[in-house]
């Protein structure tokens, strides 16, 4: 039933304002991606439309599904001056979740009779599984520093080069953090988690480039066909789930205190100018560091394996970028730049050529969206482009999208069977979790070829190069 919805263009569907909605939803997809679309996408996206402070439209990606409160693939800005509030479900529970890609200068045949080898170097020295510990353990002056300086502060440790915070958003460190904010609970539980992937959907992939889309782009981005790249998938850990949890209870315990109707009480959220809500940017703040600094490590241990391995090896990082925040970014509206609190979650900031975000030597190209898949299939690199600005403000789908919810795939999937069948094609799996890979099958997953056709078509992004698995750490 698309009725509903207004048809824009070919990838634009409209929900106009209706009940308590105080501004339109707009969803991005094809026909056939709507039409697949979970139900709870539309209601969700509704709810958050409802919310106060939202500016232009609440926006579903492409690759959205169901989610806390706000569905994954969620979009949504807020202006302080309207009442507009910061929401923890609106942000994620795995703060700052994001993927960093790395060119190795290495080609496909560079990894011949090596890969087995290198499979099991990763899966030995990248601690990934639930509960799994770092090599480091933070004491609470250190814990407070990394907060602050998220990857500068692991940079400044050791772990990696300043080449490689140029190429990360906000040049490694999130401004404003405020690690008092961060309970005792949260910090706890981040002491021995430094430099590790995590469970579930995280991964460290090392990956074919299979296509190019747009050469110019993937010239300036240093991609060429044949070439391999390692994409490492994980947030904040234990910290930012904590966080998380901590705000969402507090938040819905104060809502009407501050006069808030929530339409769906996992859409808790505070006024962005009131205690609790400063207090939660700033603890938001804090673990968006951890897990840059969290990626920057991983990078550091990635390029120790390869040195042992593949000594010509040259890692360097194209880009880290996240998909569950909050940020406060200056939006033109209606020709008047607004200071707006954007919450992205599982969506990719997107931001199109010049923007003085992207480092200087990307910025003509726009700033690089990187796209998981699955373990099984393509992921994408795109870059933001000059509309993505005036659509989403400036976002983009982050991954394919769950097509079936994790119970569902263990019904229908067998761990070991994927990893065989994946082997056969030339893909080694390696996970301390065969359950964990049945849920995360890669038929559990929507067509991210699709998804990424549907976000360029519409204008959020544009297809640059095509990446095909060899190798998948699966935490
Ligand atoms: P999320 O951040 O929502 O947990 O996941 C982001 C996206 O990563 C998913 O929508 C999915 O398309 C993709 N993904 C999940 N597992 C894997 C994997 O093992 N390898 C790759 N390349 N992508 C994955
Ligand atoms: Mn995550
Ligand atoms: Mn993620």
């Amino acid at each position: 039933d698309t009725a509903r919805f207004i048809r824009q263009s070919a990838n634009v569907w409209e929900i106009a304002p209706h009940g308590a909605m105080r501004v339109p939803a707009i969803i991005f997809a094809s026909e056939a991606l709507l039409r697949d679309m979970d139900d709870k996408v539309v209601e969700q996206i509704s709810n958050v439309a409802m919310l106060p402070g939202i500016v232009k439209a609440a926006y579903a990606m492409p690759d959205a599904h169901w989610g806390y409160g706000f569905p994954i693939g969620g979009v949504a800005a807020f202006d302080p001056e309207e009442g507009g509030v910061v929401s923890a479900g609106g942000v994620g529970f795995d703060i700052s979740c994001g993927v960093r890609l790395l060119r190795t200068g290495l080609r496909e045949a560079d990894l011949h009779g090596r890969q087995r080898a290198l499979a099991a170097a990763l899966f030995h020295d990248i601690p990934a599984g639930v509960g799994s510990h770092g090599a480091l353990r933070l004491t609470p002056s250190e814990m407070d520093h990394m907060l602050t300086d998220g990857a500068r502060w692991a940079v400044a440790r050791g772990y990696g080069t300043p080449m490689d915070l140029l190429h990360t958003e906000e040049y490694g460190r999130m401004a404003d953090a405020d690690p008092h904010q961060v309970s005792e609970a949260a910090k706890q539980r981040q002491r021995d988690e430094m430099g590790t992937l995590g469970s579930g959907n995280h991964y460290l992939e090392v990956q074919k480039v299979s296509q190019i889309l747009d050469a110019n782009i993937a010239a300036a981005y240093g991609l060429h066909e044949d070439d391999i790249v390692i994409s490492i998938h994980c947030g904040s850990r234990g910290l930012g789930h904590q966080i998380g949890t901590e705000f969402l209870r507090e938040m819905v315990v104060a809502a009407p205190q501050h006069k808030i109707a929530l339409p769906d009480r996992e859409l808790a959220c505070a006024p962005i100018d009131s205690a609790l809500g400063q207090r939660y940017l700033g603890a938001m703040r804090a673990a968006i560091n951890c897990a840059l600094a969290n990626r920057q490590i991983l990078t550091d241990t990635t390029r120790t394996v390869f040195a042992k391995l593949l000594p010509a090896a040259r890692l360097s990082v194209l880009y880290d970028v996240s998909h569950n925040t909050c940020k406060v970014e200056q939006h033109e509206i209606d020709g008047r730049k607004r200071k707006l609190y954007v919450h992205r979650k599982g969506a990719t900031r997107a931001f199109g050529p010049d923007h003085p975000a992207i480092p200087e030597d990307l910025r003509p190209y726009g700033q690089p969206v990187l796209i998981g898949g699955s373990m099984g299939t393509a992921s994408y690199v795109l870059a933001g482009t000059p509309q993505s600005m005036g659509l989403a403000f400036g976002s983009a789908c982050h991954g394919a999208g769950r097509s079936m919810s994790r119970t569902q795939a263990l019904k229908q999937f067998g761990g070991r069977h994927i990893v065989d069948e994946l082997e056969q094609r030339g893909i080694l799996i390696r996970s301390p979790s065969l359950r964990g890979v049945a849920e995360e099958a890669p038929d559990a997953y929507k067509d991210v070829t699709a998804v990424v056709a549907a976000a360029d078509q519409a204008g959020l992004a544009h297809i640059v190069a095509r990446l095909e698995p060899k190798i998948c750490i699966k935490g």
